[in-house]
């Protein structure tokens, strides 16, 4: 009996020494709060925000010493690998989604003030004359330079959080880390299961009280990508604005739509997908759902309605009865 009791206290202590320690990294990036929390060595956080830190001074279109700056300010510039490879895929989606992706809407969106915080609602003409700088087909690559014409700036906003959490799987690989949720404000990546091979439950934010959740998604090594016109906005006569444009009108996106997640291994397309379903609307976003498998989303209405995929049913569970599922 004695000796059996050595055994299992011997068992005991060498599993809990090989239980990997949890870690939690948190930083600033992107204009947004980050947090990862993972089970392996620290280094792997540090490297993560490093990433992260270095794609936000590559692609901000703020600090005048990001290659995005450079880019819009000169028309023309050689860029790094990671700005050419994201242009280069976002380029794709944008045609893919017929235009309501576009990484060249920046000079709308610094005409209502989300680039410096000084929103405001332009006149009809200010906005026609910013518009005539939007087209995505004004950005083009070669070799390793980048050039645009007819005025365009390149802001990738839109997808440039899901391009960080394609990154970070390879750096948690190099680091063994097998199980991880990275929260890059907005974007999720659930890494692997729990520790105790349960799956990630990833909460859905409800739209109108953002700080909770409306449900929650099991899942397992996928990205979720949300969009919510909560995110950021300004309210001006009654009005609200959010910070997602459609790229025909040049108006903030008003539809019936109060935020879209999208799920899949690819953060790149989570993001932009995100983003351009909004741009749709809900039928419009329905229907691309519809014709495209690659990925999963969870629409939320502003009349309280839920549309998710077929292929999630199992793994979606409400927490708020006030919103009602519609299956797709
Ligand atoms: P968030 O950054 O809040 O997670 P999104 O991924 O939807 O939200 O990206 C929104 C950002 O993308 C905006 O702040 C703006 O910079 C840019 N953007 C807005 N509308 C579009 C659009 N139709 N296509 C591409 N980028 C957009
Ligand atoms: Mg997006």
């Amino acid at each position: 009996m004695r000796k059996l009791l050595l055994i299992v206290t011997a068992l005991v202590l060498l599993l809990t020494s090989c239980a990997a320690d949890k870690q939690s990294v948190s930083t600033e990036a992107m204009d947004t709060f980050m947090k990862f929390e993972y089970y392996g060595d620290e280094k792997a956080g540090d490297e993560l925000a490093d990433m992260v830190k270095s794609l936000d001074k590559a692609l901000s279109v703020t600090d005048k010493n990001s290659e995005i700056f450079r880019l819009n300010s000169d028309g023309s510039t050689p860029l790094s690998k990671d700005s050419l490879r994201l242009i280069k895929r976002s380029l794709e989606l944008c045609e893919k989604l017929g235009g309501t992706l576009d990484i060249t809407i920046l000079p709308v969106v610094e005409k209502w003030g989300f680039i410096n915080q000084n929103y405001r609602v332009p006149p009809k003409s200010e906005i026609d004359e910013a518009l005539k700088k939007v087209n995505y087909n004004n950005v083009s690559v070669y070799n390793s330079s980048v050039t645009l014409k007819n005025g365009a700036k390149i802001d990738l906003g839109a997808v440039a959080k899901g391009y960080a959490a394609d990154k970070s799987k390879q750096i948690l690989r190099e680091h063994r880390v097998s199980s991880a949720i990275l929260n890059f404000g907005g974007t999720i990546a659930a890494v692997g299961s729990k520790p105790d091979n349960s799956p990630w439950r990833v909460g859905i934010a409800d739209p109108e009280n953002p700080s909770g959740y409306l449900g929650f998604i099991s899942c397992r090594d996928k990205i979720i990508a949300t969009s919510g016109g909560y995110e950021r906005y300004f309210d001006n006569n009654g009005r609200r604005f959010i910070h997602i444009i459609d790229p025909k009108s040049g108006y903030p996106v008003d539809n019936d739509i109060a935020s879209v997640s999208v799920i899949s291994g690819d953060g790149v397309l989570c993001d932009a997908l995100s983003t351009a379903l909004f741009v749709k609307g809900l039928s419009g976003a329905l229907r691309y759902c519809r014709d495209n498998e690659d990925f999963d989303c969870v629409i939320v209405t502003k009349d309280k309605k839920i549309y998710i995929s077929d292929s999630l049913a199992d793994s979606f569970t409400l927490s708020d009865d006030s919103y009602k599922i519609i299956k797709e």
